[in-house]
């Protein structure tokens, strides 16, 4: 018998991504016994999982790393802008080293199901090998991305070559120099292995059904002086980032467009495209609310495609008019259209080249065969719900967070569910999360969570729920912050439009990670307005007695 057969834990975490690494972290030194249960055999979440080619961050690594110790921060060096995944992966395990977590940590457990007891207020889960953990508290750190997208493209259960999605990239060198790879997908993943694949394959194939915004990365080693700076003023840069809309220190224009003079638009634009990455994105303040500024910028992006594409042909198939830009994530690549001038490689523009089926060795298209021997998947995710819904979450009064999802998620912030007692979500739908530094924001709900559970703890563990009403009302208004917004012109998975017979709803937060914690910080101030304490709200602040009616 494992010792977690017996015991009661005060809270379990579910993933040991940035986010449980920290809230084991977090929970342990605010004196709670929890532990964490992770799938995998090592920590790291999607870092752990993601191991393509040419996979890196595309936020800034001096950003994308925890603000809570002066001593990670003291003793890690990040060597790129974009670190590697190897090296965010090192990241995160040196954390749990440093901090002592594995202990914690029961490895190579994926929860299959967890069931409240709302009698005796406990969650009690069940891992696919049957082990079982009980808690009064489960914390949902299942991270937005980590269920993989495996559309269902005709033919493909008859290709006989290897068959790859980028999440699950195998252990062993995939040698690909006598090889003709076909990769489907030309979202994030797509563009960071392109160039590369493109580079060691006898042939690569390129399968495109919408194009995407690519801006250049830059990537560049840190040089001393930069990585004292932020050593120097690590705590201020990161309050300000917490200020920011997206919890980074992008340089953001504060003017809309046509406030801009015309040939300093284009100037502005120019200067922010040279220095790389996303901030050519940043420069007006009405990008994702103005069509006339959207345009003014995709016109930008898409001359740089017929900028760097030799075939004037090509160039146009790769070229993004359907959506508006920064709807679907814009990808941040190195070379991504300048692969296209290779001879090795072929792109199928499904726009204008209907795909007819995979077969056993290639892709038939209504403009002739493509032969492939490695297949690879960067089709994506089952983004921000997958993780959730891959678990049967349900309840002894009859609750299941499938059934309650059947027509999209719903929560409160993002970080409770109505009808879910005890359960939190970390970066839920309803959250900035994926619109934001995914770091930042892990930090700041495993601390509202564990302030919470501190709350709850004093006062002899009570329950702690969504209230319905506060759910709708949220949800109304990360709706309405949307439809402000051009986000739902897309059918990006942002809306779930990427999978097969996903409910279609825009799912984060986009009204800012800087609004979005000042209101989480009032609503823990006043006593959680929209959540119910032991089965009620604490109103105004002024905390009733529980007992009293
Ligand atoms: P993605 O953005 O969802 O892209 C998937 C691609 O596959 C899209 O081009 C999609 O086309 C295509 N696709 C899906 N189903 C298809 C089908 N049935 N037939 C043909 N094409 C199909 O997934 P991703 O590239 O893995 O990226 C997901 C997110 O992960 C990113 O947006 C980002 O947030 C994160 N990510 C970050 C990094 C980084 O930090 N650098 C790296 C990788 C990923 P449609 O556009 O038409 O759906």
């Amino acid at each position: 018998m494992t010792e977690d057969a017996g015991a009661l834990y005060d809270a379990i975490i579910i993933g040991t991504g940035f986010a449980g690494v920290y809230g084991l972290h977090r929970m342990r030194e605010a004196g709670f016994r929890v532990i964490a249960v992770e799938a995998g055999d090592d920590v790291g979440g999607c870092w752990y999982w993601n191991r393509y080619p040419g996979l890196r961050c595309d936020v800034d690594s001096l950003e994308y790393a925890y603000a809570f110790s002066q001593e990670l921060q003291d003793e890690w060096r990040w060597s790129e802008r974009y670190a590697p995944q190897s090296e965010i992966h090192a990241y995160i395990k040196f954390a749990a080293d440093r901090l002592e977590l594995r202990p914690h940590i029961r490895f190579n457990t994926r929860i299959a199901s967890a069931l409240y007891d709302d009698v005796a207020q406990v969650w009690s889960l069940t891992s696919e090998a049957g082990d079982s953990f009980r808690a009064r508290y489960i914390v949902m750190a299942t991270g937005c991305l980590s269920i993989p997208n495996k559309p269902k493209i005709k033919g493909i259960e008859n290709f006989e070559g290897r068959l790859v999605h980028s999440m699950q990239w195998p252990d062993e060198k995939l040698v690909l120099s006598d090889k003709n790879v076909a990769v489907i997908g030309t979202g994030s993943t797509g563009v960071q292995m392109i160039p590369l694949l493109a580079q060691e394959a006898r042939h690569l194939t390129v399968v495109q059904r919408t194009p995407a915004f690519c801006v250049p990365a830059r990537n560049q080693p840190w040089n001393d002086a930069r990585i004292e700076y932020w050593r120097q003023n690590y705590r201020d840069l990161r309050t300000m980032a917490r200020n920011t809309r997206a919890g980074v220190l992008h340089e953001y224009g504060m003017l809309p467009a046509a406030a801009v003079r015309p040939e300093d638009r284009i100037a502005d634009l120019e200067r922010r495209w040279v220095k790389g990455g996303p901030n050519v994105l940043y420069g007006f303040n009405d990008l994702l609310v103005n069509e006339e500024t959207n345009k003014l910028v995709a016109d930008f992006l898409r001359g740089k495609i017929a900028q760097a594409v030799n075939d004037p042909e090509i160039a146009k198939k790769l070229m993004p008019y359907e959506y508006p830009v920064g709807t679907k994530r814009v990808c941040v690549g190195t070379d991504y259209y300048e692969t296209y001038n290779r001879d090795n490689v072929s792109l199928i523009d499904l726009r204008s080249e209907k795909l007819q089926q995979i077969e056993k060795d290639g892709i038939r298209t209504d403009d002739g065969f493509y032969p492939v021997d490695v297949l690879i998947l960067a089709t994506g995710y089952d983004a921000m719900t997958g993780a959730l819904l891959a678990i049967d979450i349900s309840t002894s009064a009859g609750k299941s967070l499938r059934n309650e999802w059947g027509r999209g998620p719903e929560t409160y912030m993002g970080l409770g569910i109505a009808g879910f007692p005890n359960m939190f979500v970390v970066t839920g739908p309803g959250s900035p999360s994926v619109f934001s530094n995914m770091v930042l924001s892990v930090e700041h709900d495993m601390d509202w969570i564990t302030e919470c559970l501190t709350f709850l703890k004093e006062r002899d563990w009570p329950t702690f729920e969504a209230d319905p009403a506060a759910q709708a009302a949220w949800m109304d208004h990360v709706d309405d912050v949307a439809r402000q917004t051009l986000v739902n012109k897309a059918a990006s998975w942002y809306r779930g439009a990427n999978v097969d017979g996903k409910p279609q709803k825009f799912m984060p937060y986009v009204g800012g990670v800087n609004t979005y914690q000042a209101r989480c910080r009032e609503v823990a101030e006043s006593g959680y307005e929209g959540f119910l304490v032991g089965g009620r709200a604490l109103q105004d602040g002024r905390e009733r007695e529980l007992a009293d009616g």
